[in-house]
């Protein structure tokens, strides 16, 4: 595309896919209106959003009833405190509040980009802005020029930001090997699993004490983290498999959370998740293959996979080949 009008036409459609991926994600800079438009603009749009879009409905997965439960039951003890805390305060729980240690996320997003680089895992000139907020669920946004990406991430100290750090660092690593030069629309056009795949396989570093280690976390520290983000990976897949079970079944969703979480879960909490079942869907998706990219390279490379260049040259082949805009 050349010229003003291809420009202007350019920051149409980057404006357009913010606000899609905004609405996707549920962020609450969304309002009524936002929402609105995002239907609007979805309905219109025909052959599906460029951001991220519902994949092809398969069955839900299985949630067994008391699933949740145990995770929390055993989170709860791990972290020594009462199971009700994770009523009282479902985030605190989930930053780590009560885990005894804590992770600067700027300081871990300085040590983690030259590594990923060094590994081959982020090119060198793919260029990242980074936008921190206070609380907001971290997402990261296309922008128009290629081999650049924006990243919005929460400053506040915590464990989990170990996930959320290495997820979005996932979703730049794999934005960046989507081909520069075709337009913004077709260039943000990918199955949203294959996204997904791609940032879950890098979020998986935060919960491996030795990757942390190397980014000069105190080995103490590193572990407890991992451990916490262990449990909170745990929760979370007990999660989407219960919001997937919830969306096919909305007639019975009180009593599906009531069985898989034994009353620890606000199913109004479930409801509001089940209302973007699509981006569920994708995250399930993508971790079934994230899951099965971690457990081949762990046999061709061993444990410390990550640490080797042809790991990562492998992962983009993977990702280019499965998840093609053209
Ligand atoms: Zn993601």
């Amino acid at each position: 595309m050349t010229g003003g009008a291809g420009l202007a036409d350019e920051a149409a459609v980057e404006q357009t896919i913010v606000l899609l991926r905004a609405a996707e994600l549920g962020l609450p800079a969304v309002g009524d209106d936002g929402r609105e438009l995002a239907a609007l603009l979805r309905s219109v749009m025909g052959g599906g959003p460029p951001g991220p879009a519902p994949v092809a409905s398969s069955a839900p997965a299985p949630a067994a009833p008391g699933a949740l439960a145990a995770v929390l039951r055993g989170w709860a003890a791990a972290m020594e405190v009462p199971v009700t805390a994770f009523r009282r305060d479902r985030r605190a729980v989930l930053r780590g509040d009560a885990a005894g240690v804590r992770l600067c996320p700027r300081r871990l997003l300085r040590a983690a980009v030259p590594r990923l680089r060094a590994l081959g895992a982020l090119p060198h000139e793919h260029r990242l802005s980074v936008v921190w907020t206070r609380d907001t669920p971290s997402v990261t946004f296309p922008v128009r020029i290629p081999g650049w990406s924006a990243v919005a991430l929460p400053d506040r100290p915590a464990p989990l930001c170990a996930q959320y750090v290495h997820h979005e660092l996932g979703h730049v690593m794999e934005l960046a090997g989507r081909p520069p030069g075709l337009p913004l629309a077709r260039r943000w056009r990918r199955p949203p699993e294959v996204a997904e795949w791609g940032a879950l396989v890098v979020e998986a570093l935060g919960r491996c004490p030795a990757w942390l280690a190397a980014l000069d976390v105190p080995p103490d520290t590193a572990r407890r983290i991992a451990d916490h983000c262990r449990w909170e990976d745990r929760y979370t897949r007990a999660l989407t498999a219960l919001i997937l079970r919830c969306a096919a079944r909305t007639g019975r969703l009180e009593t599906e959370v009531a069985e898989a979480s034994c009353g620890l879960l606000d199913p109004e909490h479930v409801r509001q998740e089940t209302l973007r079942a699509g981006y569920w869907s994708a995250i399930a998706e993508g971790r079934r293959l994230a899951d099965r990219t971690a457990a081949e390279f762990t046999v061709v490379w061993g444990e410390r996979w990550w640490d080797r260049r042809e790991s990562w040259q492998e992962l983009h082949e993977r990702l280019a080949a499965d998840g093609h805009p053209g």
